[in-house]
Order: structure tokens, then sequence, then C-alpha cells
């Protein structure tokens, strides 16, 4: 079955009481049992719903895992993901990941006695050269923020076997529509559901999907035991976003690709960074992994002034953090969602002060594009 069809189907008939063809919110804390030492297989929320569970199983099957876990948001998936480890550990992370993931290694994981190295995105040797004994896994970003590069899959796929290393992959920029890790070999699948999966900037939701039956066993023994799980009415909103996945990611594509087309083309702009973009440097990379290039852009204009001029005239497009959404959201990563790096750490990343990074969503280019038109004239 093809995935937009397994999409739009997400959750259908999950209740054969009634036929409900939309997966009802089972907003319940508890359930009650037949009879001592039985169980309807609820027993109480934290431990499994019904509505996160279709939520879950509809996961599982896009990304090809055994078996999918949701969250309260893409950090308590981290946070649960992270606590696999023990203290000694060494992780491997690719520069560029999201600033909270940073926050939470850095300031809560590194209490616990667990270390990280980052290595540069693309750089596959670097990785092989950071591996310690005591390295356990290597955990990547299937396109890095804002400057969207993407990791050599096939040697760290390579390198995850030769030292029998976890392989963990948030893909959140691509989703399962354009790229599938667990099919590839890898172990965990991280995502914030908050951004394309739930897709409508409107539910904070975190997911991990698992390929091993064994590893996932240990990842809900988590989940229960964390409890950061995901309530049953935003489990509902994910997978109600969840069913139009293929529409949307097909629409905002498509609209990315048409936008940085034409940002090259503006005199006020240095650069644009889309790997959907032919001479892109990692266009041809991530056609080796993904089907597509996600909806996210980044562009770089001439100065700080031009910065505050597009961010003051955009009428349509919002001036907000987040991505994925059928809104188009700009943000200026170096005061948002990188301020915490040093200055030098920002400056090696790519990370200017005159960097711009668009999500483009649904709305019918020509608006888009006039509307980018008249913040750049
Ligand atoms: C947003 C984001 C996260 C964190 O997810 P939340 O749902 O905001 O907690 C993690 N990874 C990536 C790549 C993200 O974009």
């Amino acid at each position: 079955m093809q995935l937009a069809t397994q999409f739009a189907h997400a959750g259908l008939q999950t209740d054969p009481q009634t036929g409900a063809i939309s997966t009802p919110i089972y907003q319940t804390a508890t359930f009650a049992h037949p009879a001592i030492g039985q169980s309807t297989g609820f027993d109480y929320s934290r431990s499994a719903n019904p509505t996160r569970l279709a939520l879950e199983q509809a996961i599982a099957r896009a990304e090809g895992g055994s078996a999918a876990f949701a969250f309260a948001s893409g950090l308590a998936a981290l946070s649960t993901l992270f606590s696999l480890f023990s203290q000694g550990d060494h992780l491997i992370v690719s520069e560029g990941c999201y600033g909270g993931t940073y926050r939470l290694l850095d300031q809560i994981f590194a209490r616990f006695g667990i270390s990280v190295t980052y290595v540069p995105v693309y750089e596959a040797g670097a990785y092989a050269a950071a591996i310690t004994p005591q390295t356990k896994a290597i955990l990547i970003e299937s396109v890095s923020n804002p400057c969207l590069q993407v990791p050599d899959f096939a040697a760290l796929l390579a390198l995850k076997q030769q030292h029998d290393l976890l392989l963990l992959v948030d893909n959140t920029f691509l989703t399962p529509y354009w790229f599938r890790p667990l099919e590839q070999g890898a172990d965990v699948v991280i995502h914030s559901a908050s951004k394309f999966i739930a897709g409508h900037n409107d539910t904070i939701a975190g997911l991990l999907a698992v390929r091993e039956p064994e590893l996932a066993a240990r990842v809900g023994y988590l989940q229960n035991a964390i409890g950061a799980t995901l309530g049953a009415q935003d489990a509902w909103l994910t997978m109600r976003g969840m069913k139009t996945l293929a529409l949307r990611l097909a629409a905002q594509q498509a609209n990315a690709l048409a936008i940085a087309q034409f940002l090259q083309q503006q005199t006020g702009v240095r650069y644009v960074l889309f790997p959907g973009l032919p001479s892109d440097s990692q266009h041809q990379k991530i056609q080796q992994f993904s089907s597509g290039f996600g909806a996210v852009l980044s562009f770089a204009v001439t100065d700080t002034a031009l910065v505050e001029q597009i961010i003051s005239r955009l009428q349509l497009i919002s001036y907000a953090e987040s991505l994925g959404g059928v809104e188009s959201l700009i943000t200026v990563p170096e005061i948002q969602t990188h301020a915490n790096l040093s200055v030098a750490e920002r400056e090696r990343l790519g990370v200017s002060d005159t960097l711009l990074r668009l999500s483009v969503g649904i709305e019918a280019l020509d608006d888009l594009l006039a509307d980018l038109a008249q913040a750049l004239a």
C-alpha cells in the first residue's frame, strides 16, 4: 500500500463496536478490568491509551518499525530516548542539530555522566574518528538546521554496523513520506510531530519509531516509566494532521522550490540554501537516501537592515518559530533557534546575522511570492 493511502487511513477502524471512521478520543485516565487478573489491554492511560495507540501504530507502519511511541513533545521523545544510556556512555551527535537537543544533552544528560562529541554533519570521517570504546550511538538529523546540510547516510550505516552502534535519526525535516531510515538499517527514528506530521501549527507532540522488537521493548518500558506521554486529544490531532501529510508535503515542497528559485534572482539575496535546488551543494547527496527535499529553506541577505525590513514588512508570512505547518513562517536563527550558541560556534556553523529561515506552507504560490517581493523591495 502506498504511503499516501496509509497516511489517509491512519487510525481507521480502531473502534469495531461503532465502526467510527475517525478514531474516538478516549479521554479517560483509567480502564475497568473485567475480573481479577484480566485486562482489556488497557489499564491506565500513561501506560497505554487507545487513541495514542492508534497514532503509534500508524507511525510504526509508516516508518517500517516494529513499534512506535508517542510523547508530549519532540524533546520528551528525545529525553526518553537518551534515558537508554547510562553513566560513562558516549554519543556522537551531528552539529547543527536542534537547539533543544543540544541543551538537553549539555545541560541535563551531561550531569548524569553521558558525554557527547559533536561532529560536522556531512563529514563521515569525523564520526569514525570520534568513536571511543564507550561510544553507544550516533545521532543525526536527516537535514540540519538552519543550513540544510545532509549527512552521508550510507557511510554512517556502515559505521554503525562495523562498530555495533545505534544509529538514531531525527527525521523531523523529511518525514516518512520522503525518508524511512529504519528500512535502510537505522535503529530509531525521532520526530517532533509538532512540525510536518501534525502539520497545522496547533499541536506539540513527539514520536519514536524503533526497528528491532527488543529495543522497542526497552523504549516502551521507558515511555511508561518516565511518563512523558502524549494525551489523547493531542494524539488525535496529530493523527488527523498525518492523514493529509502526502498532499501537504507535495504542495509545500513545490512552493519551497519555486520560492528558492525566486530568491536566487533577488539582488538583496546573497545565497539560498535548499537541497531541492539543482545547484545546491546537498542536492545529489540527499537523493541517495530521500525521495524529497523538504519545505524549509534558508537565505542570506546583503545586510542586517534588510533582515529587519523583511521581518517588519512581511504580511502573509508570520515571524514565528517552528516549521512544517500549513502556514508559512519565517525566523532569524541567529536570535531565535540558535541564540544559545556562542558567536564563534554560530559563525562556524554558518548561522550569521543576515540568515533567514523560511518554512514554506500550502498558501497559493503567487501570494507568497508577492509577499516576499514587497518585503525585499
Ligand atoms: C522542533 C524540533 C525538535 C523538538 O521538538 P518539540 O516538539 O518542539 O519538543 C527536535 N528536533 C527537531 C529537528 C526539531 O525541529
